[in-house]
């Protein structure tokens, strides 16, 4: 017995031992990434109630020389963890802006703007509103074609640094978005004081109006409180036309999701905004 207890103790040991080295070369292989140029953004486009694109979200991608596309599940735990995603988070900031810039050289909707996700750790950083105003000074992008999406881990950490950094950013004239909503711990109190411009769905929310009537229930509770606070309401991971016509029905401003178009490069991007648009 006791030597089975020592190989066990042996065993998590080397299992434990392994899961660091590989959390090391993957770390070590995502700062190689970021300085060799293996990111890249894709554009996944939102629509409005009348059917034209009104902005699109940028998505993470790690396009490995040698590999597979990495999405970003499987890479922005470990930055978020390392802080290597302030990194990775300027990049982000710097490239929409220079693909905002050639966007803008195609036919882009007047109030387009591109949603840019932050995590938590980027939102507690307090160089965040300077960091952003230097990369929209430095590409000449107006402030207005850039939306920030929080999750709500972000605001909660520190309800008053919260309100102050967006009020900071809302001063600069860059929307604020709460994403995943719907998942998480919402707190109507912290809602009301913050800042916010809109809300964006989550997906499971989304996709739940389908099932049954709980689905569709709380889907509407959550459209009418966004409404009673004067936000806007996205619905996110909208995959088929029942859903879409549902979600019209509810109330909901925006969408995006598979039915209108998959996240894409921006050379796809803009062959589209060449050939007329979305849908
Ligand atoms: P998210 O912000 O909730 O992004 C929406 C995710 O839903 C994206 O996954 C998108 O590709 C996917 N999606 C869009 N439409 C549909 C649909 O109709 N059906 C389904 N099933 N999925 C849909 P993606 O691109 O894999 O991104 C995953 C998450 O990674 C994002 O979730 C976001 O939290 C994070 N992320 C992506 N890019 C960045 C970034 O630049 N910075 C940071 N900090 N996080 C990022
Ligand atoms: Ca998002
Ligand atoms: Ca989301
Ligand atoms: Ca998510």
């Amino acid at each position: 017995a006791k030597e089975s207890g020592r190989n066990r103790i042996c065993f998590f040991t080397d299992a434990r031992q392994a899961a660091i080295n590989s959390r090391n070369s993957m770390l070590q292989a995502l700062k190689g990434a970021l300085q060799n140029d293996e990111l890249c953004l894709y554009y996944q486009p939102q629509i409005s109630i009348s059917g034209e694109l009104i902005g699109a979200e940028a998505l993470l991608r790690w396009l490995p020389p040698d590999g597979d596309l990495i999405p970003p599940e499987d890479f922005i735990p470990l930055a978020e963890e390392t802080g290597l995603i302030l990194m990775i988070g300027e990049w982000v900031m710097a490239q929409v802006c220079q693909d905002l810039t050639l966007m803008a050289r195609h036919d882009l909707p007047p109030d387009f703007s591109v949603a840019i996700n932050i995590s938590p750790r980027q939102f507690s950083d307090a160089t965040l509103a300077s960091k952003i105003r230097d990369v929209i000074r430095s590409n000449g992008v107006c402030t207005g074609s850039l939306k920030l999406e929080l999750t709500e881990s972000s605001l909660f950490m520190d309800l008053e640094h919260a309100g102050k950094v967006m009020e900071e950013l809302r001063a600069m004239g860059i929307g604020i978005e709460l994403d995943d909503f719907g998942t998480g711990y919402s707190s109507l109190s912290a809602l009301k004081s913050l800042p916010i411009d809109a809300l964006k769905l989550d997906r499971t929310l989304v996709q739940g109006i389908m099932d049954d009537g709980r689905g569709r229930a709380i889907l509407r509770a959550a459209v009418a409180m966004a409404k009673a606070l004067s936000l806007k309401v996205i619905a996110e991971g909208v995959e088929t036309r029942e859903q879409h016509l549902r979600l019209v029905e509810e109330g909901c401003d925006l969408f995006q999701g598979y039915l209108f178009a998959r996240p894409m490069p921006l050379d796809s991007f803009v062959a589209h905004l060449d050939d007329g648009g979305w849908p």
